[in-house]
């Protein structure tokens, strides 16, 4: 992870006015909705005459989907959406991947992503990178309601923190994602700069060995992102997708990590920003926008929230048992 992944401590200082503190001066976080003007569109679909303070609720939402006035939805996914499936959040104090390295040979648990350290000691990256071999975790009901999306025709793109695969394991075509933080589908040779084969890469992992480069004998790495390394190339189609989207949802991350937490800004202004979180975070919490839902709390019950809204109750039961039914087959 580059450098830009360090907690965006340094962003929020230069970018809210008065940094921190207008954070904490603005209370109407605590629970209070902020007013919305609703474009000529939106107030067309609820037939509101243009009234230009009503606010957005995710009902609103809901609605504008069902309406199709919103069709290209952009979706930005960290942690969160993994939690369900059993996936304990870096950062967790006590239950995190971070804690469990406090014991081992790794002076402070990110070095494990970092690429000096691990040039010097790969191992207790490996060790964490066996708990993620494809097939430990499988995808929960969040993320085949973003398969739902997609199947739907109204997912513009799915720009995911997560490095676990369980968007593409939920049946998201590579087309519609960006894995901004690089995943374990393909590796490369520290060395040389070689790909080297990912199943050879798993047999070496699995068998509590560092995997080697056949032509130089150098570390392979997955094509995780590091602290101190580029983004994929398919980063850049954030240029694109978030100006044309009509609906952006934040689901799951506390948009710590930089540049990706940016993202949430790159939307037009006229375009509801719809967060669903824990906790408020990033600039929804510090630069808030007239047409920003907050659906604060436990992610699958604000998931559940809207898809009831949605209509799409029975629809996501029956994909979720067709494809955790065909997951299991696989593993027969
Ligand atoms: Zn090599």
């Amino acid at each position: 992870m580059a450098q830009w992944a360090r907690p965006a401590i340094r962003a929020l200082r230069l970018w809210g006015p008065g940094g921190e503190l207008a954070w904490a001066r603005r209370p109407r976080f605590a629970g209070a909705r902020p007013p919305t003007c609703l474009s000529a569109g939106v107030a067309s679909v609820f037939g509101n005459g243009g009234d230009r303070t009503q606010e957005l609720f995710l009902q609103d939402v809901a609605e504008l989907i069902r309406a199709k006035a919103c069709q290209r939805v952009v979706v930005m996914v960290g942690a969160g959406i993994s939690t369900p499936s059993g996936i304990p959040d870096f950062r967790s104090p006590g239950t995190g991947f971070y804690s469990s390295f406090q014991h081992c040979d790794v002076p402070y648990p990110e070095a494990i992503f970092e690429l000096t350290f691990f040039l010097h000691n790969p191992r207790p990256f490996f060790t964490w990178a066996k708990k993620m071999y494809p097939g430990n975790y499988r995808p929960n009901v969040i993320h085949y309601f973003l398969r739902l999306l997609q199947d739907k025709g109204l997912l513009l793109r799915l720009y995911t923190q997560n490095i676990d695969g369980l968007e593409r394991a939920a049946g998201i075509p590579d087309s519609r994602l960006v894995e901004a933080h690089g995943s374990f589908a393909s590796a490369t040779c520290t060395v040389c700069g070689r790909a080297a084969p990912v199943e050879g890469f798993w047999a070496e992992v699995m068998g509590d060995r560092v995997p080697r480069c056949a032509v130089c004998t150098g570390v392979v790495k997955p094509d995780i992102v590091f602290f101190g390394e580029a983004l994929p190339q398919r980063f850049l189609l954030h240029v694109v997708d978030f100006p044309s989207a009509d609906l952006l949802l934040i689901l799951g991350t506390s948009l710590q990590v930089e540049p990706f937490a940016s993202l949430s800004e790159a939307v037009r202004s006229s375009v509801p920003r719809v967060f669903m979180n824990q906790e408020a975070a990033g600039s929804l919490a510090w630069r808030p926008r007239s047409r920003d839902v907050l659906q604060l709390g436990e992610l699958v019950d604000s998931v559940d929230k809207l898809v009831e809204l949605l209509g799409w109750t029975e629809e996501l039961k029956d994909l979720v048992q067709r494809e955790t039914g065909q997951l299991s087959g696989r593993d027969r």
